[in-house]
């Protein structure tokens, strides 16, 4: 057996992992293995600022290329793990090269769901990589059709984005709403007017059933008969977690890594961080997946500590972000399961409004969505990790202050 800690996957999670080990006192190798081809990058910007042009792939670097080698951890990319062996504690690389190691951390992340009816057809992109944006960029010209099949966030980023370059674009969503899945009515109201605002069209309730190439047009048919031509498709309908790696190795996998509060495995050398795992939530009492910096980046921080012989427990509060035009929308907690939904501010007025939804269950706040209201996001992460009461007229007044939320 080796001493080494090796770290599949080099995004988030792991690159986190890596050097939080370093500053947990791991002193031994450690091997930092990704498939992808590129120094690792922050993933987000792929729908915003990569997308727009505005940042190229240097300036959204994860670390610069000096800090993997200052702490001593060998980065292997374009590198990919093809099987694990828990008894012998070996990883087999696609080189057919054998690893061995004392821990390993999988972060192996997710990939995009595949959306059938667009198999083997040109011109359909996928946003998960910074290879998915090369290939996708070019076609993102002033006057050009798109169609985005999916209305959550990554889609409605990249439709803003398309937007504000003069592309014609048209959201379809086969839910009632857009971001039925992770907000609220009045949340998905307020996104549809801003994009609408922009002219991008929103059509939901919209099943896809067939797409058929007529040159280079695509001419997209619904369930209920509607027909639309574009000259690209963007899909973003959702991820699965990359969990057949550990599947195959023995490891309890079903929808995701399972792994304990401690970001353990069922092997108890094996910990695994980041969009692959499922875990449990102490705050929602629930086994949960999230798919997030943050959570990355916590569970990271969690399981380094605990390979190090720590013994912490990830009990994070999550929280995402999400940019469209010009505004940034900031999510705290799981809007699922609410009894009750405050607003405080008015979602009136496109790019300049200002807002924070909260969201109660029994009286205790589970969760907030803020648009220009950074106050507001901040407060309610402290008040959803206290799981206390919170009366919603405090809430909803304006006169009391986000900070006296709880005491006024
Ligand atoms: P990933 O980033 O998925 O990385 C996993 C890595 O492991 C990949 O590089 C993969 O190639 C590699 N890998 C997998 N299997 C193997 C193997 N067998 N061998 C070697 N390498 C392997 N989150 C937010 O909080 N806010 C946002 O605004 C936001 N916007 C986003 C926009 C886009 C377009 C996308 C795609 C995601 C966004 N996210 C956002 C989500 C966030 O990026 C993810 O939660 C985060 O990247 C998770 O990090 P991870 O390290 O767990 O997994």
């Amino acid at each position: 057996m080796s001493d080494c800690c090796i770290i599949v996957g080099a995004s988030h999670a792991g690159v986190f992992l890596a050097l939080q080990l370093r500053k947990e006192g791991w002193t031994a190798r450690i091997k930092l293995i990704g498939e992808e081809s590129e120094l690792p990058y922050h993933r987000p910007p792929l729908s915003k600022e990569h997308l727009a042009g505005r940042k190229d792939l240097d300036a959204i670097s994860l670390r610069p290329a000096k800090l993997y080698a200052d702490n001593d951890i060998d980065l292997l990319l374009s590198t990919q793990v093809s099987s694990i062996d828990t008894e012998k504690r070996e990883v087999q690389l696609d080189s057919g090269e054998t690893l061995g190691y004392q821990k390993l951390a999988l972060c192996t992340g997710a990939s995009v769901r595949e959306f059938i009816p667009a198999r083997g057809l040109g011109n359909v992109f996928y946003i998960r990589t910074a290879a998915d944006i090369a290939r996708l960029a070019p076609h993102v010209r002033k006057g050009r059709r798109a169609i985005v099949i999916g209305g959550g966030y990554i889609g409605l980023e990249a439709a803003a984005v398309l937007a504000e370059q003069g592309v014609n674009v048209a959201v379809l969503e086969m839910s009632q709403r857009i971001l039925q899945r992770v907000t609220s009515p009045a949340m998905s109201d307020y996104i549809q007017a801003l994009h609408e605002s922009h002219g991008v069209r929103i059509h939901t309730g919209v099943e896809v059933e067939s797409i058929r190439e007529e040159g280079q047009e695509k001419l997209i048919g619904c369930a209920d008969g509607t027909e639309f031509r574009a000259d690209f498709l963007i899909v973003g309908i959702g991820v699965n977690a990359n969990a057949s790696l550990a599947l195959s190795a023995g490891l309890e996998s079903e929808g995701g890594i399972q792994v304990n509060e401690y970001c353990r495995t069922s092997d108890e050398h094996v910990y695994a961080a980041g969009d692959c795992t499922i875990h449990p939530s102490l705050i929602y009492q629930r086994q949960i997946s999230l798919e997030s910096v943050q959570n990355a980046n916590d569970q990271a921080r969690v399981a380094a500590a605990n390979i190090c012989g720590k013994e912490q427990v990830y009990d994070a509060v999550p929280w995402f972000w999400s940019d469209q035009y010009s505004i940034k929308l900031q999510m705290v907690g799981l809007s699922t399961d609410y009894d009750q939904v405050v607003m405080r501010g008015s979602a009136e007025g496109g790019v300049g409004a200002s807002f924070a939804l909260f969201y109660l269950k029994e009286g205790v706040l589970i969760a907030a969505d803020c648009v220009a209201r950074p106050k507001e996001f901040m407060i309610s992460k402290k008040l959803i990790k206290a799981r206390e009461k919170i009366p919603a007229e405090h809430l909803q007044n304006e006169a009391v202050e986000p900070i006296n939320f709880s005491t006024a």
